[in-house]
């Protein structure tokens, strides 16, 4: 797989909103395979099994339910492609329903948000519970991908540069959310709302909706003005305001996100990086004795506070090539000519970053 550009992780839509540091090159994650998903056991009665694969089959690790903008609610609510229609029809059944419904989108419901502070560690990827509400199944299980929100388009459950590569999409994770909360804040103020956020983020005061149903409803008026009953019109107006946002404007927010961008920058730089001399950390494999290693792979799943450790076969041939005598190029071309093989920078980035390929004069008998 070749390298690709950050931008074309994230929803088509953010293009025109983000900046230069975005058209970086960088490694894909083919180890987090969405439609072919590693980490979920055949069924749930197996779930405990297989340690690497933890998840049911069917949640995935859509345990979550994401914050949709205000902008992103609008997007969704007026297009009329027909494979949104799902998507649409549920963000319209929350509205109706008045379900986690704010000025800044579409969010969780408290009751939700304090199922997921008490679960998630132990249930995240397992509980129906705390499945989301845009999640079907089948094949294509998320009904708002089009539109989805940041943590649900960045997050990986296994990194290809390991450390370097969960430090990276959190630096890309922090980004979007900047960009998120700057767009949910210019159009809720444009549309004369006051941004709140129900669970304290986002710099904002906490909201918490009374016990009483009167002083319930009350809130809910003073909150939306008179949006109060026109929710879906506001959503959609948010969408065009953002979408109608100048350029002069997307810079200022931009300039406010430089420093931001300058960490996705710097990480991209340094998780691309390969040592020259390179040799085989013969720690971290298994001679299986049939000619190939098995080699072994830790990623850290930060919601479980868990490593989740998997394993695949490698030419013991190959690997044995890397004894750091020779320049890590040359074992390359050597590897091409003799083996017809191509080991793509995307390979070696994997290996030497997971520890298999490391710089280090190793003490092997
Ligand atoms: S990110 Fe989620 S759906 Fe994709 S491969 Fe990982 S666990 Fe499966
Ligand atoms: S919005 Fe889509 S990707 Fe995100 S958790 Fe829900 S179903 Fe999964």
């Amino acid at each position: 797989m070749a390298f690709r550009k950050i931008i074309d992780s994230v929803p088509a839509f953010y293009e025109p909103f983000l900046p230069q540091v975005f058209q970086t090159m960088i490694p894909p994650e083919p180890f987090s395979d969405c439609l072919n998903c590693p980490m979920i056991s055949a069924s749930r009665s197996e779930m405990n099994d297989n340690l690497s694969k933890p998840f049911a089959p069917d949640t995935k690790c859509c345990t979550f339910n994401p914050r949709i903008p205000n902008y992103m609610a609008g997007a969704i609510l007026s297009d009329t492609d027909p494979a949104m229609e799902e998507g649409r029809r549920r963000i319209a059944a929350r509205i109706e329903a008045g379900e986690g419904i704010f000025p800044n989108g579409v969010y969780p419901t408290p009751r939700y948000h304090q199922l997921y502070l008490e679960k998630s560690r132990e249930e995240f990827g397992k509980s129906r519970e705390l499945l989301c509400p845009f999640f079907q199944e089948g094949r294509y299980n998320c009904t708002v991908w089009k539109y989805r929100e940041a943590i649900c388009a960045i997050w990986f459950c296994k990194h290809l540069a390991g450390t370097g590569g969960r430090e990276f999409w959190n630096a890309v994770t922090d980004y979007m959310k900047f960009m998120q909360e700057s767009l949910i804040n210019v159009s809720a103020y444009m549309c004369g709302l006051e941004p709140v956020d129900p669970y304290g983020e986002g710099g904002r005061p906490a909201y918490s909706e009374p016990a009483d149903p009167d002083e319930a409803a009350a809130k809910y008026l003073e909150l939306w003005k008179d949006w109060a009953g026109h929710e879906t019109e506001y959503y959609i107006k948010c969408h065009e305001i953002v979408t109608g946002l100048e350029d002069e404007y997307i810079m200022r927010i931009q300039e406010k996100g430089a420093p931001l961008a300058h960490k996705i920058e710097s990480i991209a730089n340094e998780i691309i990086k390969v040592p020259d001399y390179l040799m085989l950390n013969k720690k971290l494999v298994d001679d299986g004795g049939d000619g190939y290693y098995r080699v072994e792979i830790r990623n850290y799943i930060e919601v479980l506070q868990k490593w989740i450790i998997w394993s695949f076969r490698l030419p013991r041939d190959i690997l044995d090539l890397f004894d750091g005598t020779r320049k890590t190029s040359l074992v390359v071309q050597q590897i091409l000519e003799s083996q017809r093989i191509r080991i793509e920078p995307e390979i070696l980035i994997a290996l030497y970053r997971h520890g298999v390929l490391t710089v280090e004069k190793l003490d092997i008998e």
